[in-house]
């Protein structure tokens, strides 16, 4: 039921009120004013009647004080023409004296009323009034205690009858506005209480389908707007046009960070901004709907595919421009998903889910946009099996260490390696972290992964102690590990359990997890530095932080990202961005790891730059823990490795 249905029932219902209200005290007023009318008319009448009576047996007194009154023959004495003297409307007129009954005027209209004589001879004074064949009669009657004498006197009277007619027809005019007015007065009531009423439910309506901070349609109202937009009709007005509907799903990169470390304030102004410019694209009239926190949706009719990736490019281009919000400036960027009508969904949430998946896709590859594609779909299936196996996997262990070495340059001495999670799945085979490390990240196993990954690490340091190989192992950290209260203190107990010196233990944060939250990192790095195990910035150069932050950080290794090695050697920006780290880490005192080296010019670049600590694929794949013994006996490590 919509909004004017609600209305309009209200109004009638209070329209059919109001009208019966009219009535019912239109008729109470007519029947109070009326009965008010006959009774005041009915008590004057017989007022004068009783007037009449009193001279009547006054006279009748005088006459018999005047004669002897045993023998006095009253009918002589008083005659009809003295009760027409004293009212024209007498209809009858009896005396009884002394066994006399003198009737001095007997009307055919009063003819001897048998109800009246009997409601007479009840009492001795009495007045009222009978009907009888439409003729109202108002009768008295008084027995005198002087003289003994009985006087009934009955009159009808005109005047009465006149008043209640002319009565009745003023108040049947006088009703007959009142009805009117009120039913004007109802019309006019019920017009303003259902405006009122329709004013309240817009409002309400508004809240409940808008986001206050942006104005922008919210996600109650874009499955309002759907509902309607998927009748019959509008299916047939694509058959008909050959075009397509565009769902964009629009998710801010880094709006966590920037909430966290600006405050939430900050995050709103910028929330608003992208709200703002989603609003002003150009190519193509859209609705913009902030779907849920940093997620908007964007919603394009009638667009071709051409059309809607040249949209999807500019949605892009729009958000990345910088922000300025109370003096800062942001850069921002935006992950786009989209999904098409009919193509790849005939339902909201389909096309929804499909332009989620798609604009998973692009946030982890950083593609800016990504159509749906049905294979993107088998993907995301194949995760979310995965994801429900997370806890299994644990319990049976199928998550295994490979390692990779880190070696030191001239000589290519293996100096530790970084240990690299696997997943032996019993149906899959051997999955790479890409594949589920970020599952895990958002699952609630990410604590209990990274004890596990911890405990093995530091079990085959042991190991290798035993066989007399002193392998410092890294182990890498999720940022969410930070978080875990009992972090610092498992790791100690696990380096006490396998009698493990705390300086084999390194561990690896990303440059970007590790500024999420400023304050928690240095406190958690000073309680693992105090454990005394080694600290590394892991992917450094891909996160949005500010180099002034590392400086805060007390770490051992800086881990140079390999995107900065892949064009090392063939991009001048490359190496002059290198260079510029190189300084910087040497200025702060830290230790450089390049990753990713996979050439010998690579190496000697970096040679050249003066980072002597490398790691990848041109020493080493991450291998199995017994190959890496295999490969130190092979490359005859120098004692310092080997006990
Ligand atoms: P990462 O920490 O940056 O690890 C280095 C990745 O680069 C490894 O991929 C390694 O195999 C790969 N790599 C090393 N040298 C080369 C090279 O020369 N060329 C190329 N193309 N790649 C090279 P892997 O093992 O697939 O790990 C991927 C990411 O998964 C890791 O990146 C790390 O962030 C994460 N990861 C792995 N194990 C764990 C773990 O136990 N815990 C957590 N939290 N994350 C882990
Ligand atoms: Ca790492
Ligand atoms: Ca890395």
């Amino acid at each position: 039921m919509t909004i004017t249905d609600l209305s309009s029932g209200l109004r009638n219902r209070l329209l059919f009120t109001s009208v019966a209200l009219a009535m019912v005290v239109s008729t109470i007023f007519i029947y109070v004013a009326f009965n008010l009318s006959q009774d005041l008319g009915e008590s004057l009448e017989l007022d004068h009647n009783e007037h009449l009576l009193q001279a009547l047996s006054q006279h009748i007194q005088d006459e018999i004080s005047s004669v002897d009154t045993k023998n006095v023959n009253l009918s002589e004495n008083i005659n009809a023409d003295l009760v027409r003297h004293l009212d024209l409307d007498i209809v009858g007129a009896e005396i009884w004296f002394n066994n006399q009954h003198i009737k001095l005027k007997v009307d055919d209209s009063y003819n001897k009323q048998v109800d009246l004589v009997a409601a007479v001879n009840s009492k001795k004074t009495a007045q009222g009034t009978i009907t009888k064949d439409d003729t109202r009669l108002f009768w008295s009657y008084h027995t005198s205690p002087v003289g003994k004498y009985s006087i009934l006197l009955v009159r009808k009277t005109h005047a009465l009858d006149k008043a209640l007619a002319l009565a009745k027809n003023r108040l049947s005019i006088t009703a007959f506005l009142t009805f009117w007015l009120l039913v004007w007065a109802a019309l006019i009531l019920s017009a303003l209480v259902t405006k009122r009423f329709e004013q309240g439910n817009a409002r309400l309506h508004y809240l409940a389908t808008h986001d206050v901070l942006t104005g922008l349609g919210n996600r109650a109202y874009l499955y309002q707007y759907a509902q309607h937009y998927f009748s019959a009709e509008q299916v047939n007005k694509h058959k008909e046009h050959h075009t397509l509907l565009a769902l964009y799903v629009i998710d801010l990169d880094k709006f966590k960070d920037i909430n966290d470390t600006m405050g939430h304030l900050t995050g709103d102004e910028l929330l608003k901004t992208i709200a703002d410019r989603l609003n002003k694209v150009q190519q193509w009239p859209v609705k913009v709907i902030r779907f849920g926190g940093d997620e908007f949706v964007v919603w394009c009719d009638g667009i071709n595919e051409q059309q809607a990736v040249a949209l999807a490019e500019e949605i892009v281009h729009l958000c990345r421009q910088p922000i300025d919000i109370n003096g800062y400036v942001f850069e921002t960027s935006v992950s786009v998903g989209f999904s098409f009508y009919p193509t790849s969904g005939l339902r909201l949430d389909t096309l929804l889910k499909n332009a989620d998946i798609a604009m998973y896709q692009a946030k982890k590859h950083r593609l800016g946009f990504q159509v749906f594609q049905q294979e993107l779909f088998s993907r995301s299936e194949f995760r979310v099996n995965l994801r429900g196996q997370l806890n299994k996997a644990l319990m049976q262990r199928q998550f295994i260490l490979h390692y990779q070495p880190k070696v030191l340059l001239p000589d290519k001495n293996m100096i530790g390696v970084e240990a690299l999670v696997r997943w032996q799945h019993p149906k899959e085979g051997l999955l790479m972290p890409q594949v589920f490390i970020d599952l895990i990240e958002q699952s609630m196993f990410v604590h209990e992964f990274t004890r596990y990954v911890l405990q093995q690490a530091i079990c085959q340091c042991r190991c290798w102690l035993d066989s007399g190989i002193e392998m410092p192992i890294a182990v890498n950290i999720s940022p969410y590990n930070l978080m875990d209260p009992k972090l610092v203190s498992y790791l100690s107990e696990m380096l006490i359990h396998y009698q493990v010196p705390p300086h084999m233990l390194e561990l690896e944060l990303t440059e970007n997890a590790s500024m999420v939250n400023i304050d928690k990192t240095i406190e958690v790095f000073g309680k693992l530095r105090a454990l005394g195990v080694k600290l590394a910035i892991d992917d450094f150069g891909t996160g949005m932080s500010s180099l002034a932050y590392i400086k805060q950080l007390d770490v051992d290794y800086i881990k140079i990202d390999r995107s900065f090695i892949v064009d090392l050697v063939t991009d001048q920006r490359d190496e002059a961005v290198m260079v510029s780290m190189f300084v910087l880490c040497q200025k702060l005192g830290k230790l450089i790891v390049a990753e990713g080296v996979e050439t010998i010019e690579q190496e000697t670049k970096l040679k050249s730059l003066g980072c002597n600590i490398v790691q990848g694929y041109l020493y080493s794949r991450p291998i199995s823990a017994q190959d890496v013994v295999k490969g130190i006996y092979k490359q005859q490590m120098e004692p310092r490795y080997v006990r």
